[in-house]
């Protein structure tokens, strides 16, 4: 009986020290209008693989919002960073007029360290979604200046001239005392202030075929090093913004030039997790755009073409990647509000 008694008393502790490694890095990726047809369009113009391949769980996500079956960005962000459905167009406020915290915010009440990447301007409705609270996405001055209060650490996008030159005069980037903006990744890289940003644009970043730097996969690299130091966990959004942009543009080659490197920023961190297995990657869409048909194409060389029925989102659910902690979790057909419960489970077992 005493054996027994010290047997499990063993296996406990032995689950505690396990359970002791530290806390979990979260990662989501969020390839805006990504649905299926644009991962297989990307897949195939990348000749014929995707990163995505190497994700040992595959769930499907329900995007529509609370008043229309078709979402837009602000409201299925709202539902994956806050876990909650709302109208379309309003950022991290609920039916019930309530100012939710996000996952970011949550994170940062663990002592997560946080960081931002989009490939639109930081005031977007998607990575907007993490920090601000708003009835429309469109107030980009008000999501402005609630980011220079906002809880993130690090952040690299476009969308400068919100923060510098205003309807209300405010210079923001005077005000944000305690960042220190790079003006590239070398600078970014060289900064050991504790909080960095680097605005990679003005206005919005351009496409990746018209010679946008840095490559997200360098700039998830650089916000890679920052986050990953031994004193504690992180909290990290990516967003390939513009493979969104292609499909409301009606234009394939568009859309795979930005899933190819919104996947090489995949890959990065695909190889981050198998070094630091104490990390939940999540990689999804937050809708599709554009009703991507692929109707046609050449498979010797892996040429894929196709047509759209709107300029618009669609309605389709969306694939939802999966690895490391708290992964297998994300199996199954769910709403868009269950991604942000998976992540809090994550987060909470802390
Ligand atoms: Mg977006
Ligand atoms: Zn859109």
């Amino acid at each position: 009986m005493k054996s027994y008694f010290f047997f499990f008393l063993t296996l406990f502790f032995a689950n505690l020290h396990y359970g002791q490694e530290g806390p979990t890095n979260i990662i989501l990726m969020i390839g805006d209008g990504t649905g299926l047809s644009q991962i297989t369009a990307g897949m195939y113009a990348n000749g014929n693989k995707t990163h995505l391949e190497s994700f040992p769980v595959i769930g499907l996500s329900k995007t529509h919002s609370s008043n229309a079956l078709v979402t837009d960005s602000a409201a299925s962000g709202t539902a994956m960073a806050c876990g909650v459905k709302t109208l379309n167009g309003v950022v991290g406020i609920s039916m019930s007029n309530e100012y939710r915290s996000s996952i970011l915010e949550l994170s940062k009440e663990k002592d997560y360290k946080t960081g931002l990447i989009a490939t639109s301007s930081i005031v977007h409705a998607t990575p907007a979604s993490f920090y601000a609270n708003v009835i429309s996405r469109k107030q980009y001055e008000d999501i402005a200046f609630q980011f220079s209060i906002s809880e993130v650490d690090y952040f690299i996008a476009g969308g400068k001239k919100h923060f510098n030159r205003r309807s209300d005069r405010r210079n923001l980037l005077k005000e944000m005392t305690d960042w220190e903006f790079a003006n590239n990744l070398k600078g970014f890289d060289a900064s050991m202030n504790s909080r960095v940003g680097y605005f990679t644009n003005d206005d919005e970043p351009l496409p990746i075929r018209e010679g946008r730097k840095p490559s997200l996969q360098a700039a998830t690299a650089s916000m890679l090093k920052k986050l990953n130091n031994d004193e504690g966990a992180f909290f990290l959004m990516i967003e390939g913004s513009q493979i969104d942009w292609g499909g409301h543009a009606n234009d394939l080659g568009y859309i795979t030039t930005e899933f190819i490197d919104f996947d090489k920023a995949i890959g990065e961190m695909v190889q981050f997790v198998e070094k630091h297995p104490n990390t939940l990657l999540i990689v999804t869409a937050d809708h599709e755009t554009g009703g991507l048909g692929l109707s046609a194409g050449n498979v010797k060389n892996f040429t894929p073409k196709g047509g759209f029925v709107t300029g618009g989102h669609t309605a389709s659910m969306v694939p939802v990647f999966a690895m490391g902690v708290g992964a297998e979790t994300f199996a199954g057909i769910y709403e868009n509000t269950a991604i942000f419960d998976k992540m809090l489970a994550v987060l909470n077992k802390n």
